[in-house]
């Protein structure tokens, strides 16, 4: 179980957002902060990294986990249905891997040729006032694949992925003994070896989000293409926007049927709390992305 102090010891101890300066940065804006998924929102579905996506994840539970070939559709599905992911179903059912060998087998190999520089929408992220975010369940070698891919690299003042959620529960420790040698051991720090993995669509995870980036959920829209990751994020205070759909689902505040059309669809992130247009304020200069893991 994490709890509030975890969250906010990590992210004090990264020091990353606690020490940010957001007094002015959006210029009174309606909106100060733009939380962003990453997957299927910041590009379209149809690049197919989706389907590769959970090809390879089937085929993980085929080669590593010995999974019968003929369970393991229902499986994914079932296990995605109930606990976020098939990766975190897979973990509570007490199926026994390494994470990075899981990731790396799962997105290493995703056609990532198939997404190219986005400059569209690269000029309409340098040109909102917000403090910007990446909140993915991905890991973070991916997030940084796909970030460089779309050419968004510089676009986001952090990264929340994987890694930020689940710090590794083995951690080396150095220990000396008598003669000075170093050994390194593996402790299991606060006992959290066993604990589940913390991933959207959980409410908590979504709160846990919201305190490592330091975000206030009421000045913050929540972008996300999943029905059910918007549904968490309404519960958990935030202005949310369903992206690839151009029908509401519950729990949305707007629907886009791409993030394309986001200046039509939510002009008020452009906005002042009086109305006014901000753009003339706005300082189109990139940032550097850093990652909270
Ligand atoms: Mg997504």
């Amino acid at each position: 179980m994490h709890t509030e102090n975890d969250e906010a010891n990590r992210a004090e101890k990264q020091g990353i957002f606690l020490k940010m300066d957001d007094v002015g940065r959006s210029g009174g804006a309606k909106y100060d902060y733009l939380l962003f998924d990453l997957d299927d929102t910041l590009y379209p579905l149809s690049s197919g990294l989706n389907l590769s996506c959970r090809k390879n994840i089937e085929e993980f539970m085929q080669q590593h986990l010995h999974i019968e070939e003929s369970e393991v559709p229902r499986m994914c599905l079932e296990l995605y249905r109930e606990y976020g992911t098939t990766m975190a179903g897979l973990k509570a059912l007490g199926y026994e891997f390494d994470n990075d060998e899981f990731h790396s087998h799962v997105h290493g190999r995703l056609p990532y040729d198939s997404l190219k520089h986005d400059m569209v929408l690269r000029n309409l992220l340098l040109s909102m006032p917000q403090r910007k975010i990446i909140f993915t369940n991905g890991d973070k070698a991916h997030a940084v694949q796909v970030l460089n891919r779309l050419g968004l690299e510089d676009c986001f003042e952090g990264i929340i992925c994987f890694e930020t959620l689940n710090p590794h529960h083995l951690e080396p420790v150095d220990c000396r003994t008598s003669d000075d040698q170093m050994v390194i051991i593996e402790r299991t720090p606060e006992g959290k070896a066993n604990s589940p993995i913390l991933c959207k669509p959980s409410v908590e995870a979504i709160e846990a989000a919201i305190r490592i980036a330091n975000v206030d959920p009421k000045k913050t829209i929540f972008f996300d293409d999943s029905a059910r990751n918007i549904a968490s994020g309404k519960a958990a205070g935030l202005h949310t926007v369903i992206v690839g759909s151009s029908v509401l689902v519950p729990g949305a505040d707007h629907a886009l049927s791409s993030i394309h059309n986001i200046k039509e669809a939510i002009p008020e992130i452009w906005e002042g709390e009086g109305g006014q247009q901000l753009e003339h304020f706005i300082k189109s200069t990139a940032v550097d992305t850093v990652i909270l893991a």
